[in-house]
């Protein structure tokens, strides 16, 4: 498949500005999975690919990156942005053709990435040290400095959106990055380096090493060139990562999963609720880290809740990312054969509605109707693992305690949110809800690029997103000068 003008190469690395092939030679197929066809080769980088990818940020923190103001560095981010919204339409048809995503929604991700770039690119040059009094004769401040070279490890459900708060944020506090996408989505991580490179970002500042994660994403976290690791993916391999920073005692920024809980009471404006119900647990066919995989309902509200989404769930349609329907392919077969196994354990629950597959959608695609259960009891399976998939559960309750203790009652702790008009219980809620963000009559705030987001518990730990991350991505340095 032809993928020019902005992308010439798939299947190689982006190191040192220039498009290299990998050091061993290796490619991996990536599939489409809105009909199982092979879509084109990407490079299977490796521990000398990551050696050379290093190598080359680390030349640029001591070359023309390095020199680059703080304006500067803004400035080349907000040109990035304006490439970026430029080719949101080509963008966002590579993501659809890589991971299933339906064009409106990928276009929404590649729309996310200039505004990741526009906000960091606006924030460069105002993240401030400050100035501390102190003994006398003392005139003490401190300095936000870059770590050096970071790397960047990223999922295939969101690439864009993660390549534009991590690697976005770091660029704009000075450092070099490092980043390996995910091998069944590399292409918009590629075609991000080609506008990047285009709009004047030196050589070095960005490297782009695709490849598998038990490769090039250990031989990444394991480098000990590298100064700080931000990591966006599962639990075993979050632990895998802070294990391997452990080593080389470098703070890690881990972005896991959630089983994220909506919280509705009997007196919510059911109306405002219910499309927030539905495609918090629904978008990207459920792939989503802050997916809303658990509705919990007061009960005097109960049937109209699970009557209210099994409507809305009837009219789903389900199938090719190009067709652009409410749900597209999952990203994988094997993340198929995961979600289906899922729902193999749902047995003896009550289905209230599923969604339905297209009866054009391809044969080879890794489709799974949407699907939701009603009256599951807060310990199933279902309402304590991630699914990864379009699957949601209502679970009732009876009164604020009971609320909160299940919407705690899982090891996760991502976002949240809660649907009441009672003023005095938002206040509480908001308090008592353990995540990382909470959203009191909404969900999700239009996944705003300005609101810092991080988990409590399995759902990791660092704040990604606004301007916290340039803390996080940034070191303070103390200076302390005696005069007299
Ligand atoms: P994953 O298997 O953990 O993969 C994430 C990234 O880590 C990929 O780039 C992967 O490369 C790489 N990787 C795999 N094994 C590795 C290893 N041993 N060392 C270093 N890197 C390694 O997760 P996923 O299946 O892509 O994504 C799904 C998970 O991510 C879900 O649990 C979801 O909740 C979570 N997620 C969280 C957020 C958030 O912001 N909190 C956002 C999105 C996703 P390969 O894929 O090439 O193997
Ligand atoms: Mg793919």
């Amino acid at each position: 498949m032809d993928f020019t003008p902005l992308l010439s190469h798939t299947d190689r690395c982006f190191i040192a500005g220039a498009w290299v092939p990998p050091a061993v030679g290796d490619r991996l197929t990536l599939i489409n999975p809105s009909n199982g066809d092979a879509l084109c080769d990407i490079a299977r980088g490796q521990g000398a690919d990551i050696d050379a990818a290093v190598e080359a940020a680390r030349t640029a923190l001591a070359g023309d990156w390095g020199k680059f103001t703080a304006a500067e560095r803004g400035r080349v981010l907000a040109k990035i942005g304006q490439l970026v919204l430029e080719h949101a339409d080509e963008l966002a048809r590579l993501e659809a053709l890589d991971v299933g995503k339906p064009l409106t929604q990928a276009k929404a991700d590649a729309l996310a990435l200039a505004r990741y770039m526009e906000f960091y690119g606006g924030a460069a040059d105002k993240v401030m040290g400050d100035t501390i009094p102190y003994l006398d004769g003392y005139t003490v401040y401190t300095l936000r400095e870059p770590h050096g070279v970071t790397g960047h490890i990223v999922p295939w459900n969101y690439p864009m959106q993660i390549i534009g708060r991590s690697v976005g944020a770091a660029l704009a506090m000075g450092n070099a990055a490092v980043l390996k996408p995910a091998e069944e989505a590399c292409l918009t991580a590629l075609a991000f380096a080609e506008l990047a490179n285009r709009a004047g970002l030196p050589s070095g500042a960005l490297n782009v090493v695709p490849g598998l994660g038990e490769e090039a994403g250990a031989a990444l976290s394991a480098h000990a060139g590298v100064d700080h690791i931000s990591f966006t993916g599962s639990v075993p391999v979050g632990k895998l990562i802070q294990r391997a920073a452990a080593d080389n005692i470098v703070p890690v920024t881990l972005e896991l999963g959630g089983k994220s809980p909506q919280v509705v009471f009997g007196d919510a404006d059911l109306e405002a609720a219910l499309p927030f119900l539905v495609n918090a647990g629904i978008q990207n066919a459920g792939q989503t880290c802050s997916a809303s995989s658990r509705i919990l309902v007061q009960k005097d509200r109960y049937d109209d809740v699970v009557a209210a989404m099994a409507g809305r769930y009837a009219a789903l349609r389900t199938g090719p990312a190009l067709d652009d329907l409410d749900v597209g392919p999952l990203v994988s077969q094997a993340q198929k054969s995961i979600v289906e196994g899922f729902l193999k354990q749902a047995e003896g629950l009550e289905t209230a509605a599923k969604g339905q597959i297209i009866d054009s959608a391809p044969a080879g695609g890794a489709y799974v109707a949407p699907h939701l259960f009603a009256g599951v009891s807060s310990g199933h399976k279902l309402a304590q693992d991630e699914i990864f998939g379009p699957v949601q559960v209502v679970i009732p309750f009876d009164d604020e305690d009971h609320a909160v203790e299940i919407a705690n009652g899982t090891d996760y702790g991502l976002v949240a949110s809660c649907w009441t008009r009672d003023g005095g219980r938002q206040m509480r809620m908001a308090r008592k809800l353990r995540a990382g963000q909470v959203f009191l009559n909404n969900y999700g705030a239009g996944g705003g690029v300005e609101l810092p987001f991080g988990g409590r518990g399995l759902s990791g730990h660092g704040r990604e997103k606004g301007f916290e991350a340039l803390y996080g991505f940034s070191v303070l340095k103390t200076v302390a000068a005696l005069h007299g």
